[in-house]
């Protein structure tokens, strides 16, 4: 990689520049991709480069994981425990695709299993500086350590794996800055869905965000992880991190980490990839850490999202551009206008995700059911097989057991339901997911996403839940 590019001056440009293979007019480039993650929905991609008489051209800048459809129970069974035909066919498949290309696959047994975008970052495939892609739009997950990463569709999947280079529009560039200190009881997942509440589901649509100020230096490699996922829910092509000593202590010694030599060779580069002080982004906004409360969302987009003790909005106070927005929303979701979202009744608790399924997202809801009991069913999904060892090593599955929430395997499970793992019509889940769009946890669920430790109050109150109380000691 070069030195810092004259320009604008952000990380996102450096990257990019980095990585320009032909300009096609003056916002369109060639990219080179430096790595590339595949799921199992990769199979129309593979079968139009098979029908193309395609190769892959780069197989080691490929990694592929069964994450969508693996089933989160009778897990020990692997595939032969799955009974859907048309399931296993594409854990199957995607086996038999990486097979013919040389690619590197983590299959339903394989100790490296887990949701792609938790996966990337733990085993050390993600490193600073890399142009990364998948078809899924979370992928910006990866955008945490310092690279840009971004989700893409199955046409450009086959590109990818063919050629081992995409064209994109040059996004614009956001500056999102969070100074202060995050308050007892607000995470990660509290600071992006007061981001996406304030700037709205399409608030960053067309840029690329870098998330800076002190509360983002603080926080930990997870929690960025967390940010950077949900960047895609405030229309975002991207979200990255600037590098640092947080980034540098989680790669290092992780499975594809350069070693010895190698790694101090890259962690100097890494330290050259940040914005310069004088760089100028195409637009700014600013959070104040401390102003930020423990958030839920109360419609259908992640952001309409408020604080856990504010009240649903009403329609009639509303410009009429928003108002039928906010009263279909309210429809769905079974609310009426002005009432209190602290308290209200839920049925279902899920906690996983490859937003909050990381081994301090499953600390923090421990922390809150130990020595309680869960009302409503719950069940958490690790997202990866690595961090249910590691919770298990620690004995956070006996917290979530005894209070009677269920410990299953990992995947994407219900943030998404391809796997079965549903809602019933008409129920309402508090879910440490990504999206509470209309029917995504099933047709007729409603869904509120909430941080690890919200999920835990909702399951241990059967109600959405101010976490704080619980937290300073109240009983459920
Ligand atoms: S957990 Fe959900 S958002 Fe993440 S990769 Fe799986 S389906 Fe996509």
């Amino acid at each position: 990689m070069s030195p810092p590019s004259a320009g604008t001056g952000t990380l996102f440009e450096r990257i990019w520049n980095d990585h320009v293979i032909e300009q096609g007019g003056a916002d369109d480039a060639l990219l080179h991709v430096d790595l590339n993650f595949l799921h199992e929905g990769s199979f129309l991609a593979f079968a139009a480069l098979r029908k193309e008489g395609r190769s892959v051209r780069s197989p080691q800048r490929h990694f592929a994981v069964a994450d969508h459809y693996v089933p989160t129970l009778g897990r020990e069974r692997g595939i032969a425990g799955i009974t859907d035909p048309e399931v296993r066919g594409l854990i199957d498949l995607l086996e038999s695709n990486a097979a013919w290309a040389g690619i590197d696959h983590a299959g339903i047994d394989d100790a490296r299993q887990g949701i792609v975008h938790v996966i990337g970052p733990e085993l050390g495939l993600t490193h600073p500086g890399m142009v990364i892609t998948c078809g899924d739009s979370h992928t910006s997950t990866h955008g945490a350590m310092g690279a840009f990463a971004f989700g893409m569709g199955a046409s450009q999947v086959k590109q990818v794996l063919a050629t081992q280079c995409l064209w994109q529009r040059r996004p614009k560039t956001l500056r999102v800055t969070l100074d202060g200190t995050l308050g007892a009881g607000v995470g990660a997942k509290d600071v992006i869905l007061a981001l996406i509440g304030k700037i709205g589901a399409a608030g960053a649509t067309g840029h690329v965000i870098e998330y800076a100020g002190s509360a983002m230096r603080a926080m930990s490699m997870e929690g960025r992880l967390t940010v950077c996922n949900m960047s895609i829910e405030a229309g975002a092509r991207a979200g990255m991190v600037a590098p640092d000593d947080v980034t540098f202590d989680y790669l290092h010694g992780r499975p594809f980490a350069p070693k010895a030599q190698h790694w101090d060779d890259a962690v100097a580069m890494w330290r050259t990839l940040s914005s310069r002080a004088d760089a100028r982004f195409d637009r700014e906004v600013s959070l104040a850490a401390a102003d930020i409360a423990p958030m839920v969302t109360w419609g259908t987009n992640p952001g309409q999202a408020l604080p856990i003790d504010a009240r649903v909005p009403d329609p009639a106070t509303a410009n009429p551009e928003a108002r039928r927005g906010i009263e279909a929303a309210l429809a769905y979701m079974g609310l009426t206008p002005g009432q209190a979202l602290d308290g209200l009744p839920v049925d279902r608790v899920f906690i996983g995700s490859c937003t909050n399924s990381r081994i301090e997202d499953l600390r923090a809801a421990a922390a809150v059911l130990r020595g309680r009991k869960a009302r409503i069913p719950a069940f958490v999904s690790p997202g990866s097989t690595a961090i249910k060892r590691e919770a298990e090593s620690e004995g956070l599955d006996r917290v979530f057991t005894e209070a009677g929430v269920e410990w299953r395997a990992s995947g994407c499970s219900m943030c998404v339901g391809t796997n079965g793992d549903l809602l019933r019509a008409g129920e309402r889940s508090a879910s440490t997911s990504n999206r509470n769009f209309e029917g995504r946890q099933g047709r007729g669920a409603r869904t509120h996403l909430v941080s690890p430790a919200m999920a835990a109050a909702a399951a241990v109150t059967g109600t959405l839940t101010d976490v704080r109380r619980l937290l300073a000691g109240a009983r459920a």
